[in-house]
């Protein structure tokens, strides 16, 4: 079987990987100079930066992407430890204490900040744990067959029962139930703004799954009941490049091959099957499966074409709700920041009204860091991203695609200004000590994921909503990655392409 990849990114090297183990003859086109799409990272002068990723999800053994990377043997060539996040709101700041306070010290420390709603918090974290453990039963009800799925299927029926009339709910009128106070409403909504969702929009009962308490404090334990887990937060030992050359290895050590400055142009068809991919250089590459990554409306409009797609399909992918972009300053600096800012990952907003904000960027209206933006300082967790002395600093807000005035190549210098005044009020003296900048816009997204419309997490998680189906209508090709999966972070683009492999092994019999 010829499988032919289109794009390199995590979802298209996944995809590469088990269909390179499976025996397949694999190519992996991909336009960028370099492999990794958005997980390339960046090297400069001796500091090295990821693109933005943070602390991923469920990269520890048996976990959702830790499982996959078991599963393909590459689990041991990377190197992980756990990892988490501070908030800072304008009025207070929740940050992991010194002294280990247990499982649900988060619970605890609110309640001291906001006395009048221990009822709600108390009612909050039961939720939380039932959430858990339908997440547990749903994982272990896929991973496994017959009566041990059939039994977690239905304890999980069970468990989701009381949970029926309020999974209509949206985040805004879930959290409303809670809590009173407005900004113990944000402590738990203002991760929506990170996925570019306003709270009207987004499922109630997802609130849990975007403020996992692990994510909060890495000491604590996953277990929260008998029944459930939660997932553990880490940061890759080097940043996620380590995780692209690993599974480009594996692509490789399987006889694939990887082309880059290689841009599929368009998909042939042969009897509405695939046949091949047509690349920039004019060659085509024989192909009886295609699994395509990138954006959806350039694979399926400009790559196979709308008129070879039935049309309830095509307006299905124009109706995908996509995320909007980010505005990101990555700084080399030659001093310690941690005087100012000790945690590695920390968030400042600067408005609890997420609703207004997503509202403004989805207009084209950029809020210059004034709503909120955050600090990474991945040297912290990994001294070998930065020389001896020296700290490699991310900063970055979620930013319109487009502005409503000026284009990003005219106002770049001014808002990585603005950004740095903004930066400097939380740790001074970042562009005294600095030796190298980066800075990336919207339209430098557009150009290194090659999209017209760049969504950096893909798909946005909007109720009713879906991103790409994996299966196409148009034999042997297959679609993966960050849009077709809702609110994907790396461990569900994994967990996304893992399934699409897993339908396409069985319809092909490979
Ligand atoms: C700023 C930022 C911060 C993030 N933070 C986090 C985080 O903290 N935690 C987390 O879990 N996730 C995070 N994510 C999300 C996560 O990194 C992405 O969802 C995931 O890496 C996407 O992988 P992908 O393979 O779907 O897409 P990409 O990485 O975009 O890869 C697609 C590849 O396809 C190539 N391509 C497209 N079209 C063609 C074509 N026609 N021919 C050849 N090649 C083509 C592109 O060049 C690109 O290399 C973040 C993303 C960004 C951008």
């Amino acid at each position: 079987m010829n499988a032919v990849i289109i794009g390199s990114g995590l979802s298209g090297l996944t995809a590469g990987a088990y269909l390179a183990k499976a025996g397949c003859r694999v190519t992996v086109l991909e336009q960028n100079g370099d492999i990794g799409g958005v997980t390339m990272g960046i090297r400069r002068e001796g500091f090295s930066w990821d693109m933005g990723q943070l602390i991923l999800e469920g990269f520890g053994p048996g976990e959702q992407a830790g499982y996959i990377l078991e599963e393909l043997g590459i689990f041991d060539r990377i190197c992980t430890s756990r990892a988490d996040r501070t908030y800072s709101f304008p009025e207070f700041v929740i940050r992991k204490e010194e002294e280990f306070r247990g499982l649900w010290w988060r619970r605890d420390y609110l309640a001291r900040i906001f006395p009048a709603e221990k009822k709600g918090l108390d009612a909050y974290y039961r939720l939380y744990v039932r959430f858990m453990e339908l997440v547990t039963l749903a994982r272990r009800a896929e991973r496994s067959a017959g009566l041990v799925s059939l039994v977690s299927k239905v304890r999980m029926y069970l468990k989701l029962l009381p949970l029926l009339p309020r999974i209509g709910w949206n985040a805004r009128r879930m959290i409303a139930r809670y809590f009173a106070d407005e900004r113990l409403q944000g402590a738990f909504i203002s991760i929506l703004a990170d996925f570019v969702v306003r709270p009207s929009q987004f499922p109630g009962l997802g609130i849990p799954a975007v403020n996992p308490e692990p994510a909060f404090d890495a000491r604590v334990p996953l277990e929260v009941s008998r029944l459930g887990r939660q997932p553990s937060y880490r940061f890759i030992d080097g940043g996620c490049r380590p995780l692209v050359d690993a599974l480009a290895g594996l692509i490789r050590e399987h006889g694939g091959e990887i082309r880059t400055g290689a841009a599929a142009t368009g998909i042939t068809l042969d009897n509405g099957a695939v046949s091949g991919v047509a690349c920039g250089d004019g060659t085509t590459v024989a192909a009886d499966i295609v699994v395509a990554s990138g954006g959806a409306k350039e694979v399926f409009f400009d790559l196979v074409g709308r008129d070879n797609l039935p049309a309830k399909f095509a307006a299905a992918i124009d109706d995908i709700p996509l995320m909007e972009s980010i505005f990101m300053i990555q700084l080399g600096v030659e001093f310690d920041p941690r005087p100012f800012q000790r945690d590695a990952v920390v968030y400042y907003y600067r408005t609890y009204d997420i609703e207004g904000a997503v509202e403004r960027i989805q207009s084209g209206r950029y809020h210059e860091g004034n709503d909120g933006f955050l600090i990474c300082i991945p040297s912290y967790y990994s001294p070998s991203m930065a020389p001896q002395g020296c700290h490699a600093v991310t900063i970055y807000t979620i930013a319109p695609n487009s502005l409503e005035e000026g284009t990003w190549g005219e106002r770049r210098d001014e808002f990585a200004g603005k950004l740095l005044d903004l930066a400097e009020g939380v740790i001074p003296g970042l562009r005294a000590h600095e030796r190298t900048r980066v800075v990336i816009t919207p339209d430098d997204f557009k150009r290194i994921t090659h999209l017209r419309h760049h969504a950096f997490g893909g798909c946005a998680p909007v109720m009713g909503k879906k991103g790409a189906p994996h299966r196409t209508p148009v034999r042997g090709l297959w679609f993966v990655g960050a849009q077709s999966e809702s609110g994907a972070g790396i461990n569900n683009v994994l967990e996304g392409t893992w399934r699409a492999v897993r339908m396409l092994r069985r319809a092909h019999r490979i």
